[in-house]
Parts: structure tokens; C-alpha cells; sequence
């Protein structure tokens, strides 16, 4: 009995078995492979199913099994280092393979429509056919006349034969015989071709030459160079080289750091087809390029965190630019780390892999101390430009207008009397963070979540942060109706109206969310800034990805205090990345930059280590703490997550999950939880947590698929939901 056993879009984390479907042919099933779509029969409806396995029986007993309703590929869809890439990461991140395989999958081909590869139809001969001596047939001279065609080439396209008169029933007749049989032709590949890149300095050329001398082999290597330090150049050149070769180039961007401008340089560069994979692009166009980069079509994909999954022909290199980037981490329904399947992915397609970032995260240092991977540096910036210098300004007594003191003030009313431009971050939109009654302290709070509501003072409205409730702002207090409504904490809106009427004579441009809409937005702006006019630049992390401003010599972080109290472990790294990164956008050669961070902590030690070290001596000292305290990178983390209607079902579940998991045998692991989430509840439900550690990954494994298989026997009430990442980037 022949089994075919399948991954299924179900949240379910098992394969399912079914027999072959009814009409299949021997020919066909003989030639069943992992990565073909299948039709199936699941309870009253029909799912697209993937196949994994082909088998010669099943737990089940035959009469238990229905059997499948229609093959929909010739060919597998999801073929080679994908396959074993999406197989991995369900097993990894201890996720149900069917839904691993459909995030893979275009929605086309997740719905079960045929595939449009841009083929055509053809004939070639069949293995028989290939046995048959030229000239024979002698009895029918067309279909002999068919048969010399098909001997003479391996494919003959249907539309030649038909020019050549020789009908389809002709065609018909040899493919009855066993003679020949249809394929079909692939449209022609083009030749890539690159424009002369710059020249390297010495860095950026012992950078290119050790990682090119890895191509056609695995290896990982970590690009650390500061801002402006020409890494983007060297992934270029690298690029070159594997098209080169006849290879295809898989380029990771975060989010928000997709810009036209990257895409230009791509498109200056080469002149090769390129296509870009991100969530922004209409279902058509997307999936054409899925299927130009699965042919091998596309010489270059650049994509965000999902195009990890793109398929590619012959893939010959994968660069994650910004690696540190949080973007790259899926933070919901299938959690995974682009940047970490990346370098699983390099190493299945056996071709090296290039993580770039002026910052890099102390996992991918961690791994280059420890020589898994090979550390290259780029520590100048390209041409002359300097880097900045950092300055804490102690706010502490000084009056402050909109979260700007005065000699801040002044410092950016000088930069634009030289005809400098300045760039302010305050990671905060809206107008202001919270809204109180001052005469009987009501505070307006959001009903769904334990947060906050903020003051959008254009629209008029209260919205909150964290869900998708808002509301008119009420002109009086609600429960005294008092007119004494008071805004605390200050956001965008309220600094940019300040700006706006302190530096009238100057632009002043907010750049958060709610003022860049559209994918072109920010390129608009930052066309404009780039044109070098003095202005005032005032935003949110969105300032901070991707875009240059070469033209900037004043940078101010306007509340540092901010980012210095974080309750995450991984806070300390993200600041310093952070400011790093702002940082890095300012001052070039004939202007070095100058960043001010004001402060009420001027001597809080994580402040101290940011004005004194550079983000490499930083990284290292927090990896030494987390090395004490066992803490990722230097250990492993998992995190169960629940949420429910009901405020006990959550940590109900999760002390009886501990309680399971302390009972059984088990890796050595730490348990803390569980605990109620860093926001207890959100969008109306209640949120727990128990946070595992492992020494080992080997022992962070077991304990995933331990805790997994234990919390699928457990009973479930209040609506609870639950959920397990694995190296979660949050806490
Ligand atoms: P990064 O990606 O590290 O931020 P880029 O590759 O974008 O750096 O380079 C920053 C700037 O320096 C760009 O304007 C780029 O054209 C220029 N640049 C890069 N490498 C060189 C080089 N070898 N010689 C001259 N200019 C360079
Ligand atoms: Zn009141
Ligand atoms: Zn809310």
C-alpha cells in the first residue's frame, strides 16, 4: 500500500497520511516527489496539502484512509534547500509543519491554483522513444517526420510542430506508443551583467577577497563596519562575482529600509533582472517574481524577512543586511528569525552567507568570538567622512519647552544659521502619551489593554498603541466633567508644533508612522532633505533605518532616559544599537557631526558606556554579562506564551504545564513563571508567560518538544490560547 503523507494547513503539528488519489497514473506515482501539492479531503472540507514523504504503509489501517482528490503538480513546488529549510524550522521552532509550508507558499499556490511558470507546452521523447534508431516509423512519414524533430533536440515546443503541420493527433499517436511524451520549455535565461564598481580601500578588499574565496561552499561570515563604512558596496561586488558564476543572489533588507534608493543602486549596478519580495506588492506581481526566482530567472531577489523563504534555482550567496534589525524576527504565529534561517538556508544550499550591520547583534558576535564565523572588519568610513561625537547634556533644572531644553535649542538655531540640517529622535508619536483630569486625577486608560491611551491632537483623538481602539478626546473629564484636562509626556506632534513655531523660518519635517503613509513617503522626504537645505528632522526609530543624510551635523536625542530603562534583557543592546545607528547618519568629511543625548541620568552606567565605548567594546562587556547570567547568547531561551479570556486560565495552564514538565525526565533547564506578561492584558485578553533556560542548545531542543507535546495533552479553559518561541527577542 502506497502512503503518501502530507504536511496540511492546520494548526495541528502532525503530517497526515492519505492514499494516492484515484485517477493517478503507475507512471505518475512512480514519480511522486516530497514538494508536490495535493488535494485533499479534511473532514467536511478540502485542503492544499504538500507532500513530504511517500511510504509504504501507515499506522493507520487502510480502510481508515481516504484517499487523496487530485494531484495539482507535475513538479514539486517547493523543491531542494527550501524543503529541508521549511521541514527544519518546523521542527525547530517546534511549529506545525503545515503552516510552516503554507507561509512559504504564494497564495496562488496555498490556494490550489495551477502554477503559471511562463512556460510552454512541448513534446520530447520518452525513455523508449530514446531507444529508437533514426529514421524509423518508416510506415508513417509524420509521425516519423515528428520523431527525427524530437531525436534532433531535447524538447520540441507544440507551437513549432504546429507550424511544421504536424497535428496534435500525431503527437497524440507517438505519446500511445510510448514514444514520446509532453514537458514543457522554460522561457530562455538572460546573462546577467554588472557596471564597474568602485574602487575598494583595503578593508572593504580584504573583506570581498576572504568571503569570495568561500563561494561554492558554505561559511558564515559577520560584516561588521561602522555606518558609511561601504558594506553595501562590498555585497555589491560580491553580487558580481556570483552572478558571475551563474548563480543567484538573495539579499535580506529590514523593513522599513527598503527604499527606492536601495533598489536604484541595485538597478545602476547591474544589468540583470531583480526582483523585490515584500509584503507591499499586489498578489499578481508577487507571485510572478516568486516563480522568476524559483526558475532561476531572477539573477537577484531582494526581499524582507519572509523572502527567506523564495526559492531559487541556484542560489550562490544570501547577504541579511543590518542583521541586528528586530524586523527579521517574526513576532507572531510562526516566530522565526529570518537572519537565523539564513544561515541554516546558506548552509543547506552549501553557499556562504554575509550578515552586514554597523551594530551586529550579540548573537552573530557571539558566534564570531567563538570562530563559527569568520569576522570581517570595516572600522573607516568610505572616502574621509568622520564619525560624530557623543555628549550627554544634563537636563536636570533646566526648563523644557516640548522636551527641548534650552541650550539644546540654541545648539540647533546655530546648526541652521550655518545652514547645517538637524536630526531629533524621540521615539514617541502622537501628541502626548497620556491624558489626566487634574482636579480629580482620572487617567484615560485604554479598555482593552493595560495601557494608556495617547493624544492625537490633530485628529482629535485618543488611540491606543497597542490595539486598534480610539476615540473622540473628550472635552471635559468623564467622571467630573471638569475642564482641567491635562497632557503629560510629550510625543511628535507636540515637539513638531514647538519646532514649527520656534524655527519658523525653517523647515521642520516629522517622520513617525502616522505622517509617512505609503512606501514612497520616506524616500520623498528623504529626496528632499538630501537636496541639503538647513532643516529640522524630527522622528521616531523610522529615522533611523535605512536612509543616509549626509547633509546632518547636529543630532539630539531628546529623552536618552527612555531607552535607558528597559525591563527586557536585551535592552541595554538595543540602545546601544540604536543610538549607534542614529549616530551613524550624521556628519561628513568637511562637517563631522556632533550627537547630544539629553538626560536626567547622566551617571547611569549604561550612559557612561555609551559616551565612553565604541558599540563594539560595548557588545563585548554585555556579552560578558550574559555569559554570567546564562543568558542569550551564551545560553538558550524559550518562552511559552498564553493569552484568554479568563484572567487565572493562563497561569492555571502554565503551572500545570511546569508541574508536567519538572514530573518527566527532562533536559536541564531553568524555569522562572509563570508570570503575568509585561502587559498583562491587551486587546481585551490576559497574557501569561514561563520563560525556560537552557545551557545547551542540544537541551533547549528536548525542552521544546517536551514542553510542546505536554501542553497538547493539557485541558485548556477560559478561551486560552497558547503559543512557544523559541529564542524569543523579547521578554
Ligand atoms: P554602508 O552600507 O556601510 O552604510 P555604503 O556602501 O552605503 O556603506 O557606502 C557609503 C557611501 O560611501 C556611499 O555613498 C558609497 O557610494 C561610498 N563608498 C563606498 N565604498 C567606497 C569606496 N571604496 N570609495 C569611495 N566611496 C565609497
Ligand atoms: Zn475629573
Ligand atoms: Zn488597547
Amino acid at each position: 500500500m502506497t502512503v503518501l503523507q502530507l504536511a496540511l494547513p492546520t494548526p495541528l503539528r502532525r503530517l497526515f497520511d492519505y492514499l494516492p488519489p484515484a485517477d493517478i497514473s503507475g507512471a505518475q506515482l512512480q514519480q511522486l516527489q516530497p514538494g508536490q501539492r495535493l488535494r485533499v479531503p479534511f473532514g467536511r472540507r478540502e485542503l492544499v496539502g504538500v507532500l513530504l514523504a511517500v511510504r509504504d504503509g501507515s499506522a493507520l489501517p487502510e480502510s481508515q484512509l481516504k484517499p487523496a482528490t487530485a494531484l495539482l503538480d507535475d513538479n514539486p513546488v517547493l523543491a531542494g534547500d527550501i524543503l529541508q529549510l521549511c521541514n527544519w524550522a518546523a521542527d525547530y521552532y517546534q511549529h506545525p509543519a503545515g503552516e510552516v509550508f503554507t507561509a512559504a507558499l504564494p497564495r496562488q499556490l496555498r490556494l490550489g491554483k495551477p502554477r503559471e511558470t511562463g512556460s510552454t507546452k512541448a513534446w520530447r521523447l520518452s525513455r523508449r522513444g530514446m531507444g529508437l534508431p533514426e529514421g524509423a516509423l518508416p510506415r508513417s512519414p509524420k509521425q516519423a517526420q515528428a520523431l527525427a524533430a524530437l531525436q534532433a533536440t531535447a524538447a520540441v515546443s507544440a507551437e513549432e510542430f504546429k507550424q511544421a503541420g504536424i497535428s496534435s493527433a500525431v503527437l497524440r499517436a507517438l505519446e500511445e506508443k510510448g514514444l514520446a511524451e509532453r514537458c514543457r520549455i522554460a522561457p530562455p535565461l538572460r546573462e546577467a551583467r554588472t557596471n564597474p564598481g568602485l574602487a575598494l580601500n583595503d578593508d572593504q578588499q580584504a573583506a570581498l577577497d576572504s568571503i569570495a574565496s568561500s563561494a561554492g561552499r558554505f561559511g558564515c561570515h559577520l560584516l561588521e563596519g561602522v555606518t558609511g563604512s561601504g558594506k553595501t558596496e562590498v555585497y555589491l561586488q560580491l553580487i558580481a562575482g556570483c552572478l558571475q558564476r551563474g548563480q543567484q543572489a538573495l539579499v535580506l533588507v529590514p523593513e522599513i529600509g527598503l527604499g527606492p534608493q536601495t533598489l536604484a543602486r541595485f538597478q545602476a549596478r547591474f544589468d540583470a533582472d531583480i526582483v523585490v519580495l515584500h509584503s507591499g506588492l499586489a498578489e499578481g506581481a508577487r507571485y510572478r517574481d516568486w516563480e522568476a526566482a524559483a526558475a532561476g530567472r531572477a539573477h537577484i531577489v531582494i526581499g524582507t524577512r519572509s523572502a527567506i523563504f523564495a526559492p531559487l534555482a541556484n542560489p550562490g550567496l544570501i547577504v541579511v543586511d543590518e542583521e541586528h534589525d528586530a524586523s527579521y524576527k517574526q513576532q507572531d504565529g510562526f516566530r522565526y528569525s529570518a537572519r537565523d534561517l539564513a544561515v541554516k538556508r546558506a548552509q543547506l544550499a552549501d553557499c556562504p552567507v554575509v550578515l552586514g550591520s554597523a551594530t551586529p547583534s550579540l548573537e552573530s558576535l557571539h558566534n564570531a568570538l567563538d570562530g563559527r564565523y569568520q569576522h570581517h572588519h570595516l572600522p573607516r568610513r568610505a572616502g574621509s567622512a568622520q564619525l560624530p561625537t557623543l555628549q550627554a547634556l544634563d537636563v536636570r533644572h533646566l526648563p523644557l519647552q516640548a522636551s527641548l531644553s534650552e541650550p539644546l535649542t540654541q545648539r540647533i538655531e546655530a546648526t541652521l544659521k550655518q545652514g547645517q540640517q538637524t536630526l531629533l529622535f524621540l521615539n514617541r508619536r502622537g501628541f502626548a502619551p497620556s491624558l489626566q483630569c487634574h482636579d480629580c486625577g482620572w487617567v484615560a486608560d485604554c479598555n482593552a489593554c493595560d495601557a494608556r491611551l495617547t493624544v492625537h491632537l490633530r485628529q482629535r483623538r485618543l488611540r491606543c498603541h497597542h490595539c486598534e481602539a480610539s476615540r473622540p478626546l473628550p472635552p471635559t473629564c468623564p467622571e467630573c466633567h471638569s475642564r482641567q484636562l491635562l497632557t503629560s509626556g510629550v510625543g511628535t506632534e507636540q515637539a513638531e508644533a514647538y519646532l514649527r513655531e520656534r524655527f519658523a523660518h525653517w523647515p521642520v519635517y516629522r517622520v513617525d508612522s502616522d505622517s509617512m503613509r505609503g512606501r514612497d513617503a520616506m524616500q520623498a522626504l528623504s529626496d528632499e532633505v538630501n537636496r541639503g537645505q538647513p532643516c529640522i528632522l524630527l522622528g521616531t526609530q523610522m529615522l533611523t533605518k535605512g536612509h543616509h543624510f549626509p547633509g546632518v551635523t547636529l543630532v539630539a536625542v531628546l529623552d536618552a532616559d527612555g531607552l535607558l530603562f528597559s525591563a527586557d534583557f536585551r535592552g541595554e543592546e538595543r540602545m546601544a544599537q540604536l543610538l549607534t545607528q542614529v549616530a551613524g547618519r550624521a556628519g561628513r568629511a568637511d562637517q563631522p557631526g556632533t550627537v547630544i543625548l539629553q538626560t536626567h541620568h547622566p551617571d547611569h552606567p549604561a550612559l557612561q558606556s555609551l559616551l565612553q565605548l565604541s558599540y563594539a567594546e560595548q557588545a563585548r562587556q554585555l556579552l560578558q554579562q550574559r555569559r554570567e547570567l546564562g543568558l542569550p547568547p551564551c545560553g538558550q531561551m524559550l518562552m511559552l506564551r498564553t493569552d484568554a479570556t479568563d484572567a487565572e486560565a493562563g497561569e492555571h495552564f502554565l503551572a500545570a504545564l511546569r508541574r508536567a514538565f519538572e514530573q518527566a525526565p527532562q533536559a536541564q533547564c531553568q524555569l522562572i513563571g509563570p508570570l503575568p506578561s509585561p502587559m498583562p492584558r491587551r486587546q481585551g485578553r490576559y497574557r501569561s508567560q514561563l520563560l525556560v533556560l537552557a545551557r545547551s542548545r542540544p537541551a533547549a531542543r528536548a525542552a521544546a518538544a517536551q514542553l510542546v507535546a505536554l501542553a497538547e495533552g493539557l485541558p485548556r479553559s477560559g478561551g486560552l490560547n497558547w503559543s512557544i518561541d523559541v529564542d524569543p527577542s523579547e521578554t
